[in-house]
């Protein structure tokens, strides 16, 4: 008897992609094929996202064509709180399932495709790190579910709930698994990294016999010892992320922060209900570089929030120039549906919020470039991701997967993705760097 097989449809930011990680984990050692190809699958799971409305869209499409294509369809995923929504455009479904439901999703696939009883678990070749979407040489961890904040453009705490912290021993077990199949740099990820361990106190945990603190201090201080590239992502400006700064400018985590600020006139951020917000935050990105001189900050902002005066954008873009941040994405104020934002006055008309958001990627263009064009001439490690016709593709410590730029390398050796090499840096543009292996 041959293995049932599920199709997977996988969408929406990182942290969904470490569900759908541990839902095909899961099949897979149960005895299930995973098939690329809709005709081949006994059913398809397709893995949601509900963030904002336009990836709602994206989501009932992705549903429509499993449906069309192969007709048994199991939603899950950020998506599946809305059932109703869902039920309404695609009645045929055969099951909807929220986000973190691995059990129910499983279930689920067990009723539309029943699992090859002759299977033995212990005797398929399961990789123990799990399925991997991503290149094998990165890994996403993620360390809590959830979100303590209420920021009124979001909609991810009705949908996610209050945050709820991993426990430490299982982060770790996770991170030596991912490192023992040839991982060399864990993104660390959740809501809100710097609240890990807020909801338990700060409980020690315990990872080969050594208790560690459920903090992300400590936390990065254990990934430090395994000797990868360690990322921070989702960080927001708490007294205590001073802590870890030490730790970039040692080498023991790579000197790179990902913390969205989103805005950084007072009132707006007010408005946002943001945080961790003070004013005196561009005082410690100063004290952080003086301490990390290589840090890299990367951001994101929203322009065009209701109510934003053209006083308080120029506001931002004058704060923009003073942070010189290295990495920023921006994005236009949408409304999301069941957002508390969508209740305040004065909205931003969509011309002079696409006008703003010109403006902010020509500022933060020509900071970038330009803070790029000072490594010209430096010798830095590179992560090779892949490996074009015109040589290869890869990343340092200031490049997080997709978000960022490249490094452009060219050798005389051949190279290999996971390869870490060292490169003379010889010229740059407004996102990349382009150098000579050595
Ligand atoms: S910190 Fe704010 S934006 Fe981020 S998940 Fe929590 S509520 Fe949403």
């Amino acid at each position: 008897m041959s293995s049932p097989k599920v199709g997977f449809v996988s969408l929406g930011c990182p942290k969904a992609l470490v569900d759908s990680e541990r839902i095909l984990t899961q099949l897979r050692t149960e005895g299930y094929a995973i098939t690329p190809d809709y005709n081949d699958a006994d059913v398809v799971v397709v893995n949601t996202c509900g963030f904002i409305d336009s990836a709602k869209a994206e989501s009932l499409d992705a549903i429509g064509e499993a449906i069309a294509e192969n007709g048994r369809v199991i939603v899950t995923g950020c998506m599946g709180v809305e059932e109703s929504v869902i039920r309404d455009v695609h009645p045929s479904v055969l099951a909807v399932t929220g986000p973190q439901q691995y059990e129910q999703v499983v279930r689920a696939v067990h009723e539309a495709a029943p699992p090859n009883l002759q299977h033995a678990p212990y005797i398929d070749l399961v990789p123990p790190q799990g399925i991997k979407l991503t290149p094998r040489h990165y890994a996403y961890l993620k360390i809590s579910e959830g979100c303590n904040h209420r920021c009124s453009f979001c909609i991810i705490p009705s949908m996610r709930g209050d945050l709820v912290s991993r426990p430490i021993g299982d982060v770790m077990g996770e991170a030596e698994r991912l490192v023992n199949a040839g991982v060399k740099e864990l993104l660390v990820i959740s809501q809100d990294t710097s609240a890990y361990g807020v909801d338990v106190k700060f409980r020690s945990g315990f990872w080969n016999g050594r208790p560690i603190k459920t903090h992300m201090t400590q936390l990065s201080e254990a990934l430090a010892g395994f000797g990868v590239w360690t990322r921070l992502h989702y960080v927001y400006p708490y007294p205590h992320v001073d802590e870890v700064i030490p730790l970039m400018a040692e080498g023991k985590i790579l000197p790179y922060l990902d913390i969205p600020f989103q805005h950084a006139s007072p009132r707006i951020l007010k408005l946002m209900k943001r945080p961790a917000f003070e004013d005196k935050t561009l005082a410690r990105i100063k004290r952080w570089r003086e301490i990390c001189p290589d840090l890299t900050l990367r951001s994101t902002f929203i322009v065009g929030f209701p109510g934003e005066t053209e006083d308080e954008f120029q506001y931002l873009l004058d704060w923009m120039s003073e942070a010189q941040l290295d990495r920023v994405g921006c994005f236009q104020y949408s409304p999301v549906t069941g957002a508390k934002a969508n209740e305040l006055p004065d909205a931003v008309p969509d011309e002079v919020k696409q006008e703003r958001w010109d403006r902010f990627m020509a500022h933060q263009q020509a900071i970038s470039t330009e803070r790029l064009a000072q490594k010209v001439g430096r010798e830095i490690d590179v992560l090779i991701d892949e490996i074009d016709e015109d040589g290869a593709i890869g990343r340092s410590s200031a490049d997080a997967p997709e978000i960022d730029g490249n490094v452009f390398v060219s050798s005389e050796r051949t190279l290999q993705p996971g390869d870490m090499v060292r490169v003379r840096i010889n010229d740059s543009d407004e996102y990349d760097l382009y150098g000579q292996a050595i």
